[in-house]
């Protein structure tokens, strides 16, 4: 998925530094997508920009399909549509808990997105994607839409590239069971590289269970809770909520009496500034401009270098929203 909003802000992320062992509740922002889906934006958050270099976070569904007509501008269509659109100096991590999406990209990439796989596409310094739920597909959807910023020294010389790691390693702690989706749990580590200190897991603890989770100091934590709710300390993060967990930490206890499932999100403090706008990341103001003008010729042009065409996708790329204060506001009405 990606940010679709129709007028974002621009905002500054990073070079934050993060407090030691914060035990904080972070409540998601409800973000309407198109005309019809709703997902719960948790990261950024207006108390937290970032938890290591993961600096977005939609958390969307469960959704049954098979009752809405339509999830974008698409009239008609079952489901997901986000039509082709760009990313700049950052990964997606596309990942489901329930449902089915097809992935294409400017790369030529064609993939289906299926639960338990990990499906991560670098941008570099331009890709483009579409994001699809097929009208045959399974009419559950419910996932998790992350990025991870890339460092300045690999953002741009990276080529644009997508894989799919179909095949994680499984944990087994105590009453808990995970999936390794990036970097290393207990010893436990994800084929997937990355390219600051991260780590992606994807938790089920079951009801009545507690977990000692080991954590590396140097990394700062969050766990979303996707199912049930998960208690530490003397804070509940429920359905939907995300539990913000700092640094300094070797371990943290984690309780759940009715089953949780959850993803671990961390990495060491992304010290770099960057600047977030719709679906870029840069380093200033113009190079936001940059992309963005970059993007709407490719628009006009079929595809660029920069961006080029997404091959097998039927449909129109989608434009990028004005930059904000370029728009005039509309008139107050009268009474
Ligand atoms: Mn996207």
């Amino acid at each position: 998925m990606s940010n679709l909003e129709k007028d974002p802000a621009e905002g500054v992320c990073g070079g934050e530094g993060a407090e030691s062992q914060v035990l904080e509740l972070l409540e998601a922002r409800e973000v309407l997508l198109g005309r019809t889906t709703k997902v719960r934006r948790l990261l950024p958050n207006k108390n937290r920009r970032m938890v290591g270099a993961w600096c977005f976070v939609d958390h969307y569904g469960p959704d049954d399909l098979s009752a809405r007509v339509d999830s974008y501008d698409g009239p008609g269509e079952r489901g997901m549509l986000v039509p082709p659109h760009p990313h700049t100096s950052l990964q997606t991590v596309s990942w489901l808990f329930e449902g089915e999406i097809e992935h294409r990209d400017s790369v030529g990439s064609h993939a289906m997105v299926r639960p338990g796989e990990l499906n991560i596409m670098t941008a570099g310094n331009g890709i483009a994607h579409s994001e699809v739920s097929l009208p045959d597909g399974p009419p559950r959807l419910h996932g998790a839409q992350l990025w991870v910023a890339l460092p300045d020294s690999d953002r741009t010389a990276v080529a644009p590239h997508f894989n799919t790691y179909a095949d994680l390693p499984v944990l087994d702690l105590d009453g808990a069971r995970a999936t390794v989706m990036i970097g290393t749990v207990a010893g436990v580590t994800s084929p997937a590289p990355a390219y600051t200190p991260l780590v992606g897991a994807d938790f089920q603890l079951a009801a009545g269970r507690s977990l000692t989770l080991p954590l590396t100091l140097a990394f700062e934590y969050a766990v979303l809770v996707v199912a049930g709710s998960l208690v530490a300390g003397d804070l509940t993060a429920g359905f939907g909520e995300m539990l913000y967990l700092g640094t300094g930490r070797d371990s943290i206890f984690l309780t759940s009496a009715d089953g949780a499932r959850f993803l671990l999100l961390g990495g060491e403090p992304f010290e770099e500034e960057l600047v977030m706008w719709w679906n870029f990341i840069g380093r200033t103001h113009e190079e936001i401009v940059a992309a963005r003008n970059d993007w709407m010729a490719s628009i006009d042009a079929g595809g660029t270098d920069r961006f080029p065409a997404v091959p097998g996708y039927d449909g129109d790329p989608l434009p990028a929203p004005p930059l904000p204060g370029t728009r005039l506001k509309p008139r107050p009405r009268s009474r």
